[in-house]
């Protein structure tokens, strides 16, 4: 089952890019107003995740956070959202919450400068927003020991 769409508050950009990691759709209300934040969780259908309480009392099914770490803040994401499955997805750019798509080997476009060269053995991901691209790599495997720690004691 599909995770329900997010909206995060500005406190909480290391939660929001953890979230687009494991391919959870959500924005970031970064420099927004409470009424641009309510009225997007509203109109687009968005379950909140804020720290600020009287934005939480204002903002029907939105989720309060009371933890600051991004372990406790997990778990009491997954504590509201119990389908949250804490694994590694290719789904959604962490920069911009853009779609990703799988990159045609015929398609690939010269490597930006400075970029990182991106591996020919295995597949590669474009942000259709932003062209960011993702794979595999030292980074996702860090991540997903690091998930598979939290969601161990999550459980215990
Ligand atoms: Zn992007």
């Amino acid at each position: 089952m599909p995770s329900p769409r997010l909206l995060a508050d500005e406190m909480l950009g290391r939660l929001t890019r953890q979230l687009r990691m494991i391919g959870c759709d959500t924005r970031y209300a970064h420099g927004w107003t409470d009424d641009e934040i309510a009225a997007c969780a509203r109109s687009e259908h968005r379950v909140l995740l804020t720290r600020d309480r009287a934005l939480a009392r204002r903002t029907p099914g939105s989720v309060l956070l009371t933890q600051t770490s991004l372990p406790d803040q997990i778990r009491e994401v997954r504590r509201a959202i119990p389908d949250l499955t804490l694994e590694v997805s290719f789904d959604r750019c962490t920069l911009c919450n853009g779609r990703l798509e799988p990159e045609l080997a015929d398609a690939v476009p010269p490597e930006p400068a400075g970029g990182a060269e991106a591996p020919r053995d295995r597949p590669i991901y474009r942000c259709v927003e932003c062209g960011h691209r993702y794979w595999e790599g030292s980074h996702t495997a860090h991540v997903r020991r690091r998930l598979k720690e939290w969601a161990r004691e999550a459980t215990a």
